[in-house]
């Protein structure tokens, strides 16, 4: 869809890596072959998102006047005349002044001379950033985070530690974080600690004296303050530097919508209902956003103490209704496509229904091993991975993880199957 945006409006590629892997292989070995893909375009505030879901390659040169008006669409192409211009290319691709064309030129010999640029009413100008989203997050284009912006002495013992690349990719990143109770809160100041660039925070619940222990770092008279205010507050005395936006109401709000449909390199679902999770979990699927979700646990009996973490770290096609699966799908998704103010199905439960209480140092364990696949999925390491850790009763540590992909049948999370050719 079209939309109007301003001058200052940035836009920002994504691509599937299964859409874009198979095709760089034939346009390596076979010169002067487009693929092609239609873009959607979501976003607001002016920040776009142009995704890119499929590729192909059709069987002559693909012409802008032979596509709808008002169709976004993308090309890669390898020429075999080496320095072809990019007006060169146009003039094969006739786009209409109409459309959104996003071009991306590749030189086998200089590979630092590619092109990506985007054309819209006959203007050429570079596009803000380009990801293939999958294992690594390749970024082909971006701006660095400024050098001058970094606290060199502050930030030496963790930039030691991941490496100039992986810290740089850090303090350019945008996280957001729905559900800043227990986990969310470690997590947010884990990540501010690891040097994030941008923290965006949704979640519309007061804070409470049985939160504060949960909670380090909110001091006791913040009670009565939303949950997000009291975070945003001292995390920004935490790291003056970290722009943060918060929004104080729940996940299915207006406002919440529209911030999770601006561009983030991560989305971070710490909450304790399903709906919610499920919610997150499509919304990455939407964006092409990397997914983190962190559930814990604690059951006690006469045995002792039981703990359990889940920790999900999911890319598109994939969502946490067909990985590691939830309680009642069925009920989430009832809750999630009820109208606001809707009845909720079901006896309302009380927090000691399904657990015994909740500790501290679980939520901390299990939101470090959340972070850390992140960075792992950063390093190129593995891909999306369902890390479980299982902690019973007068038994040893249990860790099991695995890398893990989306059901072809699952109806919530699965690109459509339509092709363009
Ligand atoms: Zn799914």
């Amino acid at each position: 869809m079209n939309s109007t945006v301003s001058e200052t409006t940035s836009y920002h590629l994504r691509i599937r890596r299964s859409a874009w892997e198979p095709m760089l292989r034939r346009l390596l070995v076979h010169n002067d072959i487009y693929a092609v893909g239609t873009i959607r375009r979501l976003g607001a505030l002016g920040e776009l998102l142009l995704l890119v879901d499929e590729l192909h390659v059709p069987a002559e040169i693909p012409n802008g006047q032979q596509r709808p008006p008002l169709e976004d669409w993308f090309v890669i192409v390898m020429p075999s005349r080496g320095e072809a211009g990019i007006d060169q290319i146009l003039c094969d691709l006739q786009p209409r002044p109409t459309q959104l064309l996003v071009v991306l030129l590749l030189n086998r010999s200089l590979p630092e001379r590619c092109r990506l640029v985007k054309v819209e009413h006959g203007k050429i100008t570079p596009v803000d950033s380009c990801e293939i989203v999958g294992l690594g997050m390749l970024k082909l284009q971006g701006s660095p985070p400024g050098i001058e912006h970094l606290d060199v002495r502050r930030s030496s013992r963790t930039r030691g530690a991941l490496g100039e690349a992986l810290h740089d990719r850090l303090r350019g990143s945008t996280v957001t974080v729905v559900g800043l109770g227990r986990n969310g809160s470690q997590m947010c100041f884990l990540l501010a600690g690891l040097g994030i660039g941008r923290l965006r925070l949704i979640d519309a619940d007061i804070l409470q004296p049985e939160n504060l222990d949960g909670m380090p770092g909110l001091p006791a008279n913040d009670v009565g303050m939303s949950k997000v205010e009291s975070l945003a507050v001292h995390l920004a005395a935490f790291r003056p530097d970290l722009p943060i936006t918060y929004i104080e109401q729940p996940v299915t709000s207006r406002d919440a919508t529209v911030l999770l449909h601006r561009p983030c390199d991560l989305l971070v679902s710490t909450v304790d209902n399903d709906a919610a999770r499920l919610d997150v979990s499509l919304l990455a699927n939407q964006t092409l956003t990397p997914h983190l979700d962190v559930g814990t646990l604690v059951r006690r009996n006469d045995f002792g103490c039981s703990l359990y973490a889940d920790i999900r770290l999911l890319l598109p096609g994939m969502c946490v209704a067909c990985v590691g699966g939830l309680a009642d799908p069925e009920a989430a998704f009832y809750e999630l496509s009820a109208p606001d103010g809707s009845l909720h199905r079901g006896q309302p439960l009380a927090w000691s229904d399904q657990r015994s209480g909740s500790l501290v140092h679980l939520n901390s364990m299990a939101c470090s091993f959340g972070v850390e696949l992140w960075l792992r999925l950063l390093r190129g390491e593995i891909g999306a991975y369902w890390q479980r850790v299982t902690w019973e009763a007068n038994q040893g540590i249990h860790l099991t993880g695995t890398e893990v992909a989306g059901s072809a049948a699952c109806r919530l999370c699965q690109p459509s199957t339509k092709s363009e050719s």
